[in-house]
């Protein structure tokens, strides 16, 4: 069966096409810049056959919709495609960043579903429209496809009441929904089932700690396999340091830039999520520049490092706490957590005493899947590589065997 995986941003369309239940890529692609002057359009073909091809196009894409349409002539093309109709298309996935707590799994799209992504908007203002019109889009030209939403938050609604709420008053949560939520769920959920079977434990016995570090970062902590913390919250900004984006702040820092500083309410936003983070504190967002800097003595960039490392290292702490349990590993992923050795070094450096204790050899890997703990540590850690596009390919297509999809 052909599946489709759909995440669709402001100006973009990211797509996977699977053959399941193996979990084939066949082709992936990606739509930048729609409706600018310029867009870019990369396709590349990945058959089995052990043939690739890379196929890339550069000319305006007026809308989503142009776009989508051009992904399914491309699926369908004589060179450059992969199937024989856009109709083998039984399945598409769509990733939708905020689903609040009506979705806590994934979701076949009605028309009721689909009002309450728009619903949920005011939470994900910058995703959930968009999420929105690559579901539109996709229905009217995936005619024969159900259409199924799997939510960014839905990992993260076992998070238990007492670490999901904050002190403010009550009528935010019970009135506006103010709580924490969390993000990248599918990301957590994918290597917690990893890592479950690494470690040889049932899913549903695994004590884990998985840091997510990508562009944006986060942390969960999976007791029994399932989530019951996370760093981020209502929106994608506090906990972690990221890569434009700030983590925790004192919430008076905001009260203090506007009042005494004079900033408005909308630069401060802008600051928060564009202008800190690594940018803020080494005026560079991506760590490969920021960590080259620093091996070459830079202050700046070792500063950036430090409060980095020193952010994940806290909430190793108060996770180890939180689980309350022996716990089985911590995971490394995303692109900063798969690739940076040094990044991984100084987040578990002095951690040997609470049984977390790093092969600095072992350590040297880049991409790969493997262990990186000594053998005495009492706890493994590992590298385990995040593929969100297959863990939404599977959640659709589990979702067909045990719903009401009826065929
Ligand atoms: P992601 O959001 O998972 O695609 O991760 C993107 C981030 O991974 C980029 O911003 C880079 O900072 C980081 N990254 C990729 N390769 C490396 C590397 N070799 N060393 C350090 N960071 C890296």
């Amino acid at each position: 069966m052909k599946v489709l995986v759909i995440n669709t941003g402001s100006s973009s369309i990211k797509y996977q096409l699977f053959t399941m239940p193996a979990g084939d890529v066949l082709c992936t692609g990606l739509i930048e810049r729609i409706g600018e002057k310029a867009g870019v359009l990369t396709h590349k073909i990945y058959p089995c056959s052990n043939k690739e091809v890379k196929h890339i196009e550069e000319k305006a894409v007026r809308n989503h919709s142009v776009g989508m349409e051009r992904i399914a002539a491309l699926l369908i093309d004589a060179k450059f495609g992969v199937l024989a109709s856009a109709n083998e298309v039984e399945l598409v996935g769509h990733r939708v960043v905020h689903g609040g707590e009506t979705f806590s799994s994934t979701t076949e799209i009605t028309k009721r579903v689909k009002d309450k992504i728009k619903e949920l908007s005011p939470l994900a203002p910058l995703h959930n429209p968009a999420n929105l019109i690559g579901i539109e889009v996709a229905e009217q030209i995936f005619t024969k496809a159900k259409q199924v939403a799997v939510f960014d938050t839905a990992f993260h609604q076992s998070i238990p009441e007492e670490a999901y709420r904050y002190a403010i008053p009550s009528k935010f949560y019970t009135e506006n929904g103010v709580r924490v939520y969390g993000f990248h769920g599918t990301s957590h959920r994918y290597i917690t089932k990893r890592a479950a079977s690494l470690v040889n434990k049932p899913l549903d016995k695994v004590n884990l700690i998985t840091i997510h570090l990508g562009n944006g970062a986060s942390m969960a902590a999976i007791k029994n396999g399932k989530s019951i913390d996370t760093t981020l919250g209502l929106t994608p900004l506090p906990g972690l340091v990221m890569g434009t984006r700030s983590g925790d702040i004192d919430p008076g820092v905001i009260f203090y830039l506007n009042e005494a500083l004079g900033y408005e309410l909308n630069d401060i936003k802008n600051i928060l999520n564009k202008e800190s983070g690594l940018k803020g504190l080494a005026n560079d967002n991506d760590m490969r520049g920021v960590t080259e800097r620093a091996a070459k003595g830079d202050k700046e960039a070792q500063l950036a490092l430090a409060v980095y490392t020193y952010r994940i290292k806290k909430y190793i702490g108060a996770y180890l706490a939180a689980i309350e349990a022996p716990l089985d590993a911590l995971i490394f992923t995303a692109g900063v957590g798969e690739n940076s050795a040094i990044i991984r070094a100084k987040s578990v450096a002095g951690l040997a005493h609470l049984g977390i204790d790093l092969d600095i050899e072992l350590n040297k890997v880049r991409g790969g899947e493997r262990k990186i703990s000594t053998k005495n540590s009492a706890i493994d850690i590992w590298v385990i590589p995040t593929n969100e596009e297959l863990e939404i390919a599977r959640q659709v297509y589990e979702l067909k065997s045990i719903t009401r999809y009826v065929s």
